[in-house]
């Protein structure tokens, strides 16, 4: 072994342990750090490690003859290590300076391309001694060449970026310098191979070599602990922002309101204006969230702080205080200005928003109060804005002034929420029957269920005792989901314990009817408790069906084809026409109590009540008088041709026992 064998031996192996060590550090920074470019920068360093082991390994197995199958092997991996080891530095370089992700795609087929490589221009005439030549340019300036074109388009990449920071820029150094050598380095060797001077350099070129890839082992140690910092700071900064900030909207967070809204009611005073906070809540928001999803909706936030903050009343804070609720405080000397200043919000809030190629258009419920009229502490100040909105949402009102009195009728409501709640978990609603005589048969021919609330202090209460406060809690769908599952799962009882069909007739609010799951929610219901679907039927008011006509239409036509039975209930207290009736596939009309009561003493009402009849037979349609209470009326309505009764005269709605005993009577 020569001098220069033994030293070129030291150096390789030394540098071998070099990268390697190397390669441990970057894999510690892998686990913590978890970038695509740290891995990409590993297995770049760990490739150069292995090709130094290969070189070691070919210096000391027999450095003269070259054709043996082990010779070659090593030269294999030194090969396809070495084109690893460039094809991964640059994906590293690209991934870290472009913060982009590379698909698992992309980096197997470089590492099967660079190994291919190095596996094919080492079998080419590998076994053949005499082209020595050739094999000297696929296995040395083929590498050369490739490599220092990739580094040369490398470093122009990187220079065409902004803003380099110094490890970027060493690496660009890196690049140009390296992709010269080494392009300039295939050049010369393919003309001056054999030229002495070539020799020499090439030796020099080693100790260069091993130079710059120390360098280069350096760099991305330095690079990444300058990453480090950069994720740490930038996590610090954002913690800090969004201790301030609302993260979906970039306005200012509860929080922050609460601490800004003293400064705002002081400078208010100096200045001799009135502050007027608003609280905005923007109506059907599910709406956009369920129909766009929750992207689109966070968007729509945005865009909604955005419009506040830019608002021409130059607001002194705009916050979200979460959900699509917002805070607005203006200052305002004159207080005709109020209602304008609302009228503004609703405008903004009311332009038109652009998604996904779509026109969509919002309304907000307004509540404000004013300081210093209303309230002298931020806090109250806040909680009375929100109480005005609460009072604008129930009544669903535009826009509320605070009043002394929503205070208790909103604590009155909050409990009542809280209670009703309780009671639809655990059970407390109960409900009572009440039988519907046909006047022709003579028979039941169905009960209608009517809800109880078995408070746990108040004792049996009615409907006119607690369904206001549903209705304007917004609690009517949970209410009339209950009933029907609690009706359906009865006509299921009936029917194990009496073998009994008994159609129950449930009353169904607008929200509910109006709603596109409620068919659905029918039919799982009819399959989950086994029921025949005439064995339902459902009431509506004349007012469900007006206010949403064609919702309504489609709804009953639906429901008719399943089999269920629609009857319009308290006919006549609303507002719609017969004429309108004539339309819907309805079974039956339920003549309002009002009319039954005097029927037999009123002759406009007797009159009402006999064109009632009349028309809705001529329409094809059952007619059923509610609030029958004597023997009188039942019989002028049977001779009026009326098809069925009830009433207390029949039978006050009874609890289920009893409807049991009312059966066996009959
Ligand atoms: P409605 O659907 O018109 O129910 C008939 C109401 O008239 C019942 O009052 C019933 O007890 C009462 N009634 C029946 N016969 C007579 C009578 O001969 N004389 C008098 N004076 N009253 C009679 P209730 O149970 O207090 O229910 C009142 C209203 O509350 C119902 O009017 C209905 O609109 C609503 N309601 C009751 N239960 C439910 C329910 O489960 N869901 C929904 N959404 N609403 C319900
Ligand atoms: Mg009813
Ligand atoms: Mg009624």
């Amino acid at each position: 072994m020569t001098d220069k064998v033994f030293s070129n031996l030291f150096l390789f192996s030394v540098e071998a342990i070099v990268f390697g060590i190397l390669t441990f550090l970057l894999w510690v920074y892998y686990r913590g750090f978890g970038r695509q470019y740290v891995r990409f920068w590993m297995v770049s360093l760990l490739a150069l490690c292995l090709n130094h082991v290969a070189v070691t390994l070919q210096l000391v197995s027999f450095p003269n003859v070259v054709t043996t199958p082990k010779q070659l092997l090593y030269q294999a991996i030194e090969l396809a290590s070495y084109y690893l080891h460039i094809s991964f530095l640059l994906l590293g370089v690209f991934c870290a300076v472009k913060d982009n992700q590379v698909s698992k795609k992309i980096s197997w087929s470089v590492t099967l391309i660079a190994i291919l490589l190095g596996i094919v221009t080492t079998l080419l005439y590998g076994f053949d001694d005499a082209t020595v030549f050739n094999r000297f340019y696929l296995r040395e300036s083929l590498p050369a060449f490739l490599a220092g074109c990739a580094l040369f388009a490398a470093s122009m990449f990187l220079l065409s970026l902004e803003s380099l920071h110094f490890s970027s820029r060493v690496l660009t150094a890196y690049c140009l310098i390296v992709g010269v050598r080494q392009v300039l380095f295939s050049f010369l060797s393919i003309i001056s191979l054999t030229q002495d001077w070539f020799r020499q350099l090439t030796d020099i070129l080693v100790f260069i070599d091993i130079g710059a890839n120390t360098v280069l082992g350096f760099i991305m140690l330095i690079w990444m602990q300058g990453a480090e910092r950069n994720v740490a700071n930038s996590a610090i900064n954002r913690v800090q922002y969004l201790g301030k900030h609302d993260s979906l909207t970039g306005v200012l967070n509860r929080e922050q309101v609460l601490e800004k809204l003293p400064l705002a009611m002081e400078s208010s005073l100096s200045n001799e204006q009135k502050l007027i906070i608003f609280n905005l809540d923007i109506k059907r928001f599910k709406f956009i969230n369920d129909t766009y999803g929750l992207k689109v909706g966070d968007l729509v936030l945005g865009e909604i702080a955005n419009r506040l903050n830019k608002s021409i009343l130059l607001p002194k804070v705009v916050g979200r205080l979460g959900g699509d609720s917002f805070i607005f405080v203006i200052e305002l000397l004159d207080d005709s200005q109020q209602e304008r200043a609302a009228e503004h919000i609703h405008g903004l809030i009311g332009s038109p928003y652009q998604i996904q190629q779509q026109e969509v258009h919002l309304q907000c419920s307004i509540g404000f109060c004013v300081y210093p009229d209303d309230e002298n502490d931020a806090e109250g100040l806040m909680k009375q804005a929100n109480l005005a909105l609460f009072h604008a949402k129930t009544h669903k009102l535009s826009t509320v002034k605070y009043e002394e009195g929503m205070q208790s009728q909103g604590r009155h409501l909050l409990e009542m929420e809280k209670d009703i709640c309780k009671g639809i978990a655990e059970n407390e609603f109960i409900l009572y029957f009440q039988p519907q005589l046909n006047l022709i048969s003579n028979r039941l021919e169905g009960v209608e269920a009517l809800i109880r609330w078995q408070h746990p202090e108040k004792g049996l209460l009615t409907p006119a005792q607690f369904l206001d406060d549903v209705e304007t809690l917004g609690l009517s769908s949970e209410i009339d989901n209950y009933v029907l599952d609690k009706s359906c799962q009865t006509i299921a009882d009936w029917y194990k314990k009496y073998k009994r069909r008994i159609p129950i007739a449930v009353n169904i609010t607008a929200v509910e009817f109006q709603d596109p799951k409620f068919v659905a929610k029918i039919q799982a219901l009819l399959f989950k408790y086994d029921i025949p679907p005439t064995c339902l039927e459902l009431e509506i008011t004349e007012n469900v069906v007006m206010t949403e006509v064609k919702v309504a239409m489609d709804t009953i036509v639906v429901l008719q084809n399943m089999g269920i039975k629609v009857s319009i209930d308290d006919f006549g207290t609303g507002y719609s026409s017969l004429a309108y009736l004539r339309e819907l596939p309805i079974d039956k009309i339920k003549i309002d109590q009002s009319f039954i009561k005097e029927v037999t003493i009123n002759d406009s009402d007797l009159t009402i009540v006999k064109s009632m009849i009349k028309l809705s037979h001529g329409l094809g349609k059952r007619v059923l008088a509610e609030g029958v209470e004597t023997l009188e009326q039942l019989t002028l309505l049977r001779n009026l041709g009326c098809d069925a009764v009830q009433g207390y005269y029949i039978s006050k709605p009874l609890p289920e026992h009893g409807l049991k005993k009312y059966l066996e009577r009959k």
